[in-house]
């Protein structure tokens, strides 16, 4: 038997309330004893004064670009940066080559995955190569073990075809979630729309772009009353809809990820593709509006949209495609720019970060249960580090907080039982 004990630490576990200081042991893997004291000789011993255990983070949004781009990511390297961000659940998204729209796909994917450092969870893509023409064989997708539907990258042009999709889904288990992009609206833009753009001459993306998404998805689940998920809100006026569909009692559910809360688009002044993302990098008021959202629980997860990009790809600020890297800093962002300001507290966060979005995919994480494999983080809460992108784990470099202070630092994350990341090693 082999035992691990971690000695004196924060336990944080947002589904089940617990916040305390003990020791949590593990056997073989699983969780024996979370909380109190624990005696135990034979164990291997690491003190984790001063630090936070936690579920492992679930990010319910990610690119590991696996198959068809592997030379921007594949399934092992994108979970190895998971592993080295906490997360320990991913959500991988359909727009690969050939998007995931056959089972053959699916099982390619889970198979491929079964020697990754993450559990991975599959969103299929909804339309046939993501073209908006034609449905695909969802309750095949499932049946092949997809969790989830989506265009991402793109949304469903069709409005009839999504209604579709999203009446489907709940009878077969499985979440929508959509992208939401009006792309005549978007069309041509490189970076949001609005001051910046104009000073800098470049085409903007309006908020309406987005908006006009999330007013149609937010329609077509009032009217069918079936549940959608909101992926990466970024504007003001999504969060708004947002709110208030759900005080009418709409079944949405929706997500950001770290750099709507943290960054603006004042960083395209210095004109690098880094930052350019969709939906892109918005205004100081609409950032505001996102944090106000998390704070209110009108936006229930916190996801990266990890997107990699090879250096050579990103080296052209008009022609470079969109995206950026975030499942290394997830963690750290959300530490550093909600919770050391007091906008959050730590246990709301990693509610955001795991339990919550656990939830919405219906998925066995986001909890430090007893006897099964354990799923956890162990991190240094009040540790600081700056984001040297030659040193994060995966295989691309486009990270949006290079170069930046940040707090919080990952120290040990388990997945399935098994030590899959130690900080130094
Ligand atoms: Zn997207
Ligand atoms: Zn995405």
């Amino acid at each position: 038997m082999e035992k691990l004990l971690l000695r004196h630490a924060r336990i944080l576990d947002p589904s089940s309330d617990l916040d305390q200081i003990g020791d949590l042991l593990l056997v073989d893997g699983s969780l024996q004893q979370v909380g109190g004291t624990v005696e135990a000789s034979d164990a291997q011993v690491i003190d984790a004064s001063g630090m936070v255990v936690a579920p492992g983070l679930v990010d319910m949004h990610v690119h590991l670009r696996d198959p068809g781009f592997t030379e921007k990511e594949d399934i092992l390297t994108g979970c190895r940066a998971a592993a080295a961000g906490g997360v320990t659940s991913l959500l991988c998204m359909p727009n690969t080559k050939p998007a995931i729209d056959t089972p053959e796909t699916v099982r390619y994917i889970l198979d491929k995955a079964s020697q990754a450092d993450a559990h991975v969870y599959v969103a299929a893509a909804i339309t046939k190569g993501l073209q908006s023409g034609e449905l695909d064989d969802l309750a095949a997708l499932r049946e092949a073990g997809a969790v989830a539907l989506s265009d991402d990258g793109r949304p469903v042009v069709h409005s009839r075809l999504m209604a579709r999709a999203m009446q489907a889904a709940p009878e077969l288990g499985m979440r929508v979630v959509s992208h939401c992009e009006d792309l005549d609206l978007s069309k041509g833009g490189l970076m949001n729309e609005g001051a910046v753009s104009r000073e800098l001459g470049v085409p903007g993306v309006p908020n309406a772009a987005e908006d006009c998404g999330t007013a149609r998805d937010i329609a077509l689940a009032e009217a069918y009353q079936v549940p959608i998920h909101i992926c990466h809100v970024s504007s003001r006026t999504s969060v708004a809809m947002i709110r208030d569909a759900k005080r009418r009692g709409v079944q949405v559910t929706a997500e950001t990820a770290p750099h709507y809360f943290s960054l603006t688009d004042a960083l395209l002044r210095a004109r690098d593709a880094d930052f350019r993302m969709s939906p892109p990098l918005r205004t100081e008021v609409d950032r505001l509006a996102v944090i106000e959202g998390l704070r209110d629980g009108t936006i229930d997860a916190i996801a990266t949209d990890h997107a990699p990009h090879t250096p050579q790809e990103k080296a052209d600020f008009s022609k470079a495609p969109n995206g950026s890297i975030g499942m290394e800093t997830s963690l750290a962002a959300g530490i550093t720019y909600l919770v050391k300001p007091g906008l959050l507290t730590l246990r709301e966060l990693l509610r955001l970060m795991s339990t919550a979005p656990a939830k919405i995919l219906k998925i066995p994480a986001g909890t430090l249960e007893t006897s099964r494999p354990a799923d956890l983080v162990l991190f240094d809460p009040e540790e600081q580090w700056t984001v040297d992108p030659e040193k994060l784990h995966g295989k691309s470099r486009n990270a949006v907080f290079k170069g930046r202070l940040l707090t919080g630092r990952v120290k040990l994350t388990i997945c399935g039982g098994k030590i899959v990341y130690r900080d130094g090693e």
